[in-house]
């Protein structure tokens, strides 16, 4: 038996624009993305709505999808730029829980599309006049880990965005499209405002600085502080210290003590020869941090009781307790 024919979600038109199959014409001229050889638009009522070329082909109906919605996406941003049409865009906030509205190309100057295809770069990219990426498009398919590229964009106060290779605009309306899609990564106006450490370079300075201070150790606990979410006060600095961020910047290793008990543990030798071991402790629903600086020939002793299986038993609690004496 024949294998299924291949069906496509996405053709160029007779100007090479992109158009979904949800926008697709009966007997209009179309062409194969990737290949350039005549598609057809199926839109019959047995079968879902598809393209499929004319003649045989190679064509993975997932790389077309990502190549087209790639050029859509750039397209419909480049038109807007020029036009200076603002596309707004209305997101609920991660970091203080409140729904913000800006328009993605407030500061944008140019439209960079990744016509290499290179993994880890984002597939479009808005950046100022300088060349700053403002926001960042990834377009991923199936079971594709999130590059390292995006994952760094976590917290850094700019967009990213994480969309499927099977996403269809139902319009050529970008603004419409976007709507529909959270960002994997956005800026906070309050955040901003309260100048959260959220800086990879700054917030390990910052840790370091801390433990080389009297009393040479710290704890706090990770909470919301003002309304932003996963925030350790310390001092006068807000710093943000959510799990995924703190392990980038961070790291350690995982111990599990119980199903809901976990301590993350790094330590960072310096230069003196002292060490600096830093905790990430999680208990049913609490979280802190910890960290604690030993001088040049001297290890801590990480000794833990069984507390934490109280219910009281916090977090903080076993931070106090593995830095403090
Ligand atoms: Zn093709
Ligand atoms: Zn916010």
């Amino acid at each position: 038996m024949d294998k299924p024919p291949v069906e496509y979600r996405w053709a160029l038109d007779a100007n090479d624009r992109p158009v979904p199959i949800t926008l697709a014409q009966r007997s209009a001229p179309y062409t194969c993305p990737l290949c350039r050889d005549v598609m057809i638009a199926r839109l019959g009522t047995q079968v879902q709505h598809h393209f499929s070329h004319q003649a045989a082909n190679q064509c993975d109906s997932e790389a077309v999808s990502i190549a087209a919605l790639r050029r859509w996406l750039a397209l419909h941003l480049d038109e807007a730029v020029n036009r200076r049409q603002p596309v707004p865009y209305t997101w609920q906030c991660l970091h203080c829980g409140q729904t913000h509205t800006q328009d993605l190309l407030e500061n944008a100057t140019y439209v960079l599309e990744d016509l290499l295809n290179a993994a880890e770069s984002p597939d479009v990219r808005l950046t100022d006049a300088n060349g700053v990426a403002q926001a960042s498009f990834y377009i991923l398919g199936e079971g594709v880990p999130l590059p390292q590229s995006l994952q760094g964009s976590l917290g850094q106060g700019k967009f990213a965005f994480a969309l499927s290779a099977r996403l269809l605009p139902e319009s050529h309306d970008v603004a419409a499209f976007l709507s529909d899609v959270a960002p994997f990564a956005a800026p906070c106006p309050l955040w901003d405002q309260a100048d959260v450490v959220r800086q990879p370079e700054r917030m390990r300075r910052l840790l370091i600085n801390l433990a080389h201070r009297e009393p040479y150790y710290f704890f706090g606990a990770v909470e919301t502080v003002d309304g932003l979410a996963d925030v350790v006060q310390v001092g006068r600095y807000k710093v943000w210290a959510a799990l995924p961020f703190w392990q980038q910047v961070v790291g350690g290793t995982l111990n599990r003590l119980a199903p809901n008990v976990e301590i993350f543990i790094q330590n960072w030798e310096q230069t003196d020869g002292g060490i600096i071991y830093l905790y990430y402790v999680r208990i049913r629903e609490t979280s802190a941090i910890a960290l604690r600086r030993y001088p040049p020939h001297s290890a801590p002793n990480i000794r833990v009781d069984d507390r934490y299986r109280l219910q009281r038993f916090t977090a903080l609690d076993m931070a106090r307790e593995l830095v403090s004496d």
